[in-house]
This record gives structure tokens, sequence and C-alpha cells, in this order.
């Protein structure tokens, strides 16, 4: 080989990885730069003004709000953040830890119904129900914090999208059969304390097999950690931090 063959094989051989490593940044970077599209702050202003459409706004620890396409409203688990000043068509308890069942912090409409665990979990059976724009499906929930009777996970089907909260629990035997349900979304609790922690929440998420995969619940008394929610490794992860919101 002449000293230019060399050189040019040399230089073939960097420029090659040079494009290798590049094309694996990218591919993590556009979906790191793709996720935050979704949520409130990067919104164009156009978008801003249907803030309260279908939206799923994480309030921070266990807590979420629902805004269908019609602007129905429903709550699960109020207890932390903000953005209670939406009046609630309807409020989700999964159960009666006082860190989840603040039913008085939202706003009300009128006919609002309030759900609790005792109407999803009654008679030893799990209940579904539609409320408005929402069709309830109760599921199991449980760990040595969280006694299977008094504790459930929420399936809500609206909108054409079906959206798994699992509340305050573990890996519990009927997630085997949640790819079932095509769910689009899953939020996971992954605090290790009360629950499971990140790499069993991983572990959750892959026997789910929801498209998006996101960690809530993330330590007592914090909102929102985003070095937890980053060892939360689950498919096609979503990290939505607390006060902001995921748009379907
Ligand atoms: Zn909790």
């Amino acid at each position: 080989m002449t000293k230019f063959k060399k050189l040019f094989v040399i230089l073939l051989m960097v420029t090659g990885l040079v494009f290798t490593s590049c094309g694996t940044d990218q591919t993590k970077g556009s979906k790191e730069q793709e996720e935050p599209a979704k949520t409130d702050k990067n919104e164009e202003p156009e978008r801003e003004k249907q803030t309260m459409k279908r939206e799923i706004y994480y309030q921070g620890h266990g807590s979420l709000r629902i805004t269908t396409s019609s602007g129905f409203t429903a709550y699960i688990d109020p207890f932390a953040g903000d953005g209670y000043d939406q009046p609630a068509d309807l409020i989700l308890v999964t159960h009666q830890h006082s860190d989840h069942n603040k039913t008085d912090l939202p706003a009300r409409k009128e006919n609002c119904r309030v759900w609790q665990n005792t109407d999803a979990l009654a008679d030893g059976e799990y209940k579904t129900e539609t409320i408005g724009d929402i069709t309830i499906k109760a599921v199991e929930a449980y760990n040595s914090n969280h006694p299977k009777s008094q504790c459930v996970g929420y399936i809500l089907s609206f909108d054409g999208i079906k959206v798994y909260v699992a509340g305050d629990t573990s890996t519990t035997e009927q997630m085997k059969t949640m790819p079932e349900e095509k769910l689009d979304y899953v939020f996971l609790p992954i605090d290790g304390v009360y629950n499971m922690d990140p790499a069993e929440a991983t572990e959750c998420a892959r026997l789910i097999q929801a498209k998006t995969s996101i960690p809530y619940h993330m330590a007592p008394s914090k909102l929102f950690d985003q070095k937890k929610a980053e060892q939360f490794n689950g498919p096609n992860r979503f990290i939505v931090p607390a006060g902001e919101s995921v748009r379907y």
C-alpha cells in the first residue's frame, strides 16, 4: 500500500467513526428535542389557546388533571401542585392515603362526580363505569404498603386514547395482561420507598407495553425529581416535569 493509499484508508475509517457516533447522538438528540414539544411551555401561541383541551396536566407527585376535547375535566388523586382552578366534572381517587385524596382541592362543576377506590373496587369486584367523556376501568394496585382491597389503578379511555394511571403499586399480576389493552400512556410510580423503584417500574413498563411510559410519584414530599425520573427506563420513556402537560 502506498503512503497515500494508507492515509486515505485511515481517513475513511475516521470519517466512518465520526459519522457513526454522530448518527447515534442525533437519534438520541432528536428524541429529546422532540419530546418537550408535547409540553406546555414549548407550544406556539396558537396552540396556547387550546391549553384546556386534549391535555393531561401533571401537577406533581401522584396528581393529574385531564381535559378532554369537549372540555370535560377530571382530576386524579388531587393533592400536589397547582392547577385546581379548572372546575371538575370528575374526581378520581386511587386510595385513601393523604397524598392522594384531597377531593376538596379542585373547583367543581355542579354535577361533579367523585369516584373513590371504594366505588372502583366493591364486593371484591373491579368496576368499569363511564362518567361523561371518560370510561373508567379499575385495575389492581398493591404492595406491602398498599393493601390490594383498598387500592386501585385506573385505565381511562377518552378521545380515542387509553391512559393507565397505576396509582400506588408495585408489579401486579394484572400487568401481564395489559398489552391487550393497547395503552397509549402509562403513569408508573417509581419512588422506591412506598412503591416500586425505577428498576422495577422499568420492568413493569416492559410488561405493559404502552406506547409511551411516564414516571411519576417519584419521592415522598417532592413534586418531581429529574434524577429519579431518569433512572426509569421504560420503553418510549417520556419525562413530564411537574407543572407541564402531555398533549394528545
Ligand atoms: Zn402516594
